[in-house]
């Protein structure tokens, strides 16, 4: 039962540049807040490269980062005989 948030850390770190640029905003002229939205836009983007992936045999949602390919097909770490240790 071990979901994995993809990026506990990245997220956390978005909030604060959010907060950041929230700051920013209000003090930057017009045109200067157009410049900061389209920098938000990319954000979301590069978070879609963390997908969620199933694993084929136990079913189990592993982030991409920690899926490993079987047979062809892609399963969670522990499904793959990789086991992490002294974490
Ligand atoms: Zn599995």
């Amino acid at each position: 039962m071990e979901e994995e948030v993809a990026t506990p850390i990245e997220a956390e770190q978005y909030r604060k540049m959010l907060n950041e640029k929230i700051e920013k905003l209000l003090s930057q002229p017009e045109e200067e807040i157009l410049e900061w939205r389209i920098v938000d836009i990319e954000i979301p983007e590069k978070a879609r490269l963390f997908n969620s992936i199933q694993c084929t045999l136990c079913g189990e949602k592993t982030s991409e980062g920690h899926a490993r390919i079987k047979d062809g097909k892609p399963v969670c770490r522990p499904c793959a005989g990789e086991y992490t240790r002294g974490w």
